[in-house]
C-alpha cells in the first residue's frame, strides 16, 4: 500500500483501484502515452499496472533504494577525488546550472565555475575556492547536526502524534478536493478557474505530504544520524566516497551566487 502512495506523490497515473492492492503483488511500470519523458528517475504521468504474479522484492526495502536513488547526485560516475566531495551538489545560484571544478596553479588550486558559464550564464558572481567552500560545508553540517541533536529529544509518542496530524491533514485534503470537483459541472469559467487553482495547490500540499509520511515510514532517521555524527566527527579519516554519502543524506542542494550559500537540507 506504502508503494501506491509512493507512485502518487511522484505523479504517476494507477491503473487499479485502491482496493486491488493486497500488499502482495508486482507492479508493472510504462510509459505510457502520456509522459513526455524517458527519465527512469521521473514518474510523472507514467503509467503503473498491477501485476498478476507475487512481488519478489518487500515494499519496504524497493522504497527505501529508490528513494535513495532519488537523492543522489546526477554526476558522481565522472567524479573523482581530486575534485571535491561537494561536485553535484553545488549549483549556479544565478542559471541553476551545476558548478564544475577547475584546477589552477596558484595556491589556491581548485575553485568552482558555472558549467554554463561562456554560454548561458555570467558565472556565479564570486571566486568560489573549493577548499575554503569544504571548509564552511563542514562547519555548516557539524552546526545543523548539534542543531537536530538537541531536536531529537522529541519523543516517540510526540512523533506518532505528527504522523496522525499529517494523516488527518491528507484525509482533509481529498475530501476537498473531491468537493470542489464536484461543483466542477455548474461552475462558471471565473469558478473553473479558482476551482482549478485551488485544486493543484491541494494537490501540491497532497504530494508533499505524502512524501513526507513515506519517508518516514521507510528511513530509520535517529539510526542514520547517529551514524553520520560518527562519520563527521572522523571526517579527517573519512574516505572521498564515504564524505560524498554524509552530504548526500544530508544535502539536497547548496545554490551559490554572488557570495551567498544557500543550503537546501534533507533533514
Ligand atoms: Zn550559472
Amino acid at each position: 500500500m506504502t508503494c501506491t502512495v509512493f507512485f502518487q506523490s511522484q505523479g504517476a497515473n494507477i491503473y487499479n483501484s485502491a482496493s486491488d492492492f493486497t500488499g502482495g503483488n508486482a507492479c508493472y511500470l510504462y510509459k505510457g502515452t502520456v509522459s513526455a519523458s524517458r527519465k527512469q528517475n521521473d514518474l510523472a504521468d507514467k503509467e503503473l499496472v498491477l501485476a498478476p504474479h507475487k512481488g519478489f522484492i518487500p515494499s519496504k526495502i524497493w522504497l527505501a533504494c529508490r528513494i535513495r536513488c532519488l537523492n543522489n547526485r546526477q554526476s558522481t560516475k565522472t567524479c573523482k577525488p581530486k575534485n571535491s566531495w561537494l561536485v553535484g551538489k553545488v549549483k549556479c545560484g544565478k542559471c541553476g546550472y551545476a558548478l564544475t571544478i577547475r584546477k589552477s596553479k596558484s595556491k589556491w588550486g581548485r575553485y568552482f565555475v558555472c558549467s554554463q558559464t561562456g554560454s548561458n550564464c555570467t558565472g556565479a558572481g564570486c571566486t568560489i575556492y573549493a577548499d575554503v567552500l569544504e571548509d564552511y560545508m563542514l562547519g555548516a553540517i557539524r552546526e545543523k547536526l548539534s542543531e537536530f541533536q538537541k531536536l531529537s529529544c522529541i519523543t516517540d509518542a510526540e512523533k506518532g502524534q505528527e504522523n496522525l496530524t499529517k494523516k488527518i491533514r491528507l484525509t482533509h485534503i481529498e475530501e476537498e478536493i473531491e468537493e470542489l470537483l464536484s461543483k466542477m459541472s455548474e461552475a462558471g469559467s471565473a469558478l473553473m478557474k479558482y476551482i482549478d487553482e485551488k485544486v493543484s495547490e491541494l494537490d501540491a500540499e497532497k504530494k508533499a505530504l505524502q512524501e513526507e509520511i513515506i519517508a518516514e515510514a521507510v528511513t530509520d532517521t535517529d539510526g542514520k544520524l547517529k551514524q553520520i555524527t560518527n562519520h563527521v566527527k572522523a571526517w579527517e579519516t573519512l574516505s572521498f566516497k564515504d564524505r560524498q554519502s554524509v552530504v548526500d543524506t544530508l544535502i539536497k542542494v547548496i545554490r551559490i551566487a554572488d557570495g551567498n550559500i544557500e543550503i537546501t537540507w534533507n533533514i
